[in-house]
């Protein structure tokens, strides 16, 4: 779709724009943010939706001990350590010469069992939601059943009539593929040309149908919803508009209190919480959001880290065209190393439920996730993939802003510091060793210096 007003007008009149344009990292804060008393009203879901996916989450624990024996020792949940980043933060201060204020944290998903990123959250919980629902219908569990029966022959007989089908630039792919095939689903995935060869061959060794396009993200969920749709016994996932997924990741906030609170760290009006948030087409980092603001209301602030490359969440919620706008419109290449995040068109759903309870959306560009991939790896000892660092620079960009936000919302000096900064790291324990080896010579050489920024 083009534009109905021509580019060069949309620059004079956003000045933001210009920058996104020719790639400048750019940082928004969104001044339509309201209370979240108000502002979750906009969301279709509601607390207990979260509180109904976290249920069917634990009753299919059993299920996932025995299915998969790395989650046994918590039990079948799929969950990620809280980790502290204290020599990143001190690095990060002193390069922007400013003082250190509150404490930086890693939620770890790169860490999350199963398939190692996010996309273990929302992915896995759409496939069990829908195998259950299967079950149920076909009188292969009655309520109150033990789930582990699910991992049985007989299960995967009853399973391999129905199949399960998803477009992804990988990682959805993945976990939606592993969990599908395991359960006895027949699990296709359509990949676009940006997803990486090891995914698609560690699908293909689960039994996973991967198709292969020559083209993004967008053109694969097309395809993959047409073929879909075609086929009666057939659910697609659909990353764009799912409600499920959704769901699926927005039960992580109640994980997080309780691992905060195990930490000590106090969430309210004087101990504010930022969490920086890897946007693609935005259901993970919008889901988790809606989980945080339902669990911490006004002392949450959630904003969305995009490539330079891809800022299609920014873009949507800017101009206000949500999905009716797309990076390719504004001149933007799409390309970019971060998996996940070479996203060109943005989620209307979220992007719409969820505009007035992010405070804010930036870009960084790859080379800066590659330097910060080095530093994180040096500094810390944690192996993330590129798309996993765009969190980092949020803490920087709340710090040094000068556009009225922290002034407009309360947060004074005394308030920023008693914050905790949480970036949540994406995915990355699943990248084969030779691949991670060359993402930390390249993040290397650009900390160096022997490569431009
Ligand atoms: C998918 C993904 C994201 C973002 O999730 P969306 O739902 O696409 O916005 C972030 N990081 C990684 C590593 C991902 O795979």
């Amino acid at each position: 779709m083009a534009l109905e007003v021509p580019l060069q007008t949309w620059c004079q009149q956003h000045p933001l724009i210009a920058d996104l344009v020719r790639h400048a990292p750019v940082t928004w804060f969104n001044p339509g943010v309201a209370p979240s008393a108000q502002a979750l009203g906009d969301v279709p879901l509601g607390a207990g939706d979260i509180a109904e996916a976290s249920a069917r989450l634990t009753r299919f624990a059993p299920f996932i001990a025995s299915a998969f024996p790395q989650t046994q020792a918590a039990g079948g949940l799929i969950e990620s350590p809280l980790l502290p980043l204290p020599g990143l933060q001190a690095a990060l201060c002193d390069e922007l010469d400013i003082a250190p204020l509150g404490t930086l944290w890693l939620k770890a998903d790169n860490l999350l069992p199963i398939s190692g990123s996010i996309k273990a959250r929302g992915g896995i919980y759409e496939v069990l939601k829908h195998a259950e629902g299967l079950a149920l219908a076909g009188g292969l569990l009655k309520p109150g059943d033990d789930y582990a029966t699910l991992d049985s022959e007989a299960a995967r007989a009853f399973f391999s009539q129905y199949s399960i089908a998803v477009g992804s630039t990988g990682n959805l792919g993945l976990s939606i593929g592993v969990m599908g095939a395991r359960l006895g689903l027949r699990t296709t995935v359509h990949m676009s040309a940006d997803a990486r060869q090891w995914k698609k061959d560690c699908l293909r060794a689960c039994g996973v149908e991967v198709r292969e396009y020559d083209a993004d993200y967008g053109v694969a969920v097309e395809q993959g919803r047409r073929e879909a749709d075609a086929d009666p016994q057939c659910h697609f996932v659909d990353d764009e508009n799912s409600t499920d997924l959704f769901l699926g990741y927005a039960v992580a906030a109640e994980r997080l209190r309780g691992q905060l609170q195990a930490a000590g760290i106090v969430v309210d009006a004087e101990h504010p919480l930022f969490v920086y948030l890897p946007c693609g087409v935005g259901g993970g980092p919008g889901g988790v959001a809606f989980g945080l603001k339902q669990a911490f209301g006004d002392a949450v602030h959630c904003l969305f880290a995009e490539p330079s490359h891809s800022p299609c969440m920014l873009l949507g919620v800017y101009t206000g065209l949500h999905e009716q706008v797309s990076v390719y419109d504004f001149g933007l290449d799409n390309h970019t190393a971060a998996d996940g995040l070479a996203v060109g068109r943005p989620s209307g759903f979220v992007g719409r439920a969820m505009q007035r309870l992010i405070d804010g959306y930036y870009t960084v560009s790859d080379a800066e996730l590659f330097r910060l991939l080095a530093m994180m790896e040096k500094l810390e000892g944690l192996a993330l993939e590129p798309s996993a660092l765009a969190g980092v620079p949020g803490m920087g960009r709340v710090l040094q802003e000068n556009q009225g936000y922290r002034q407009r919302l309360g947060l004074d000096e005394r308030r920023m510091a008693n914050a905790t900064h949480l970036v949540w790291a994406t995915g990355g324990s699943m990248v084969p060793r030779e691949e991670m080896d060359a993402y930390l010579e390249k993040g290397r050489a650009i900390v160096h210096g022997r490569q431009g920024r």
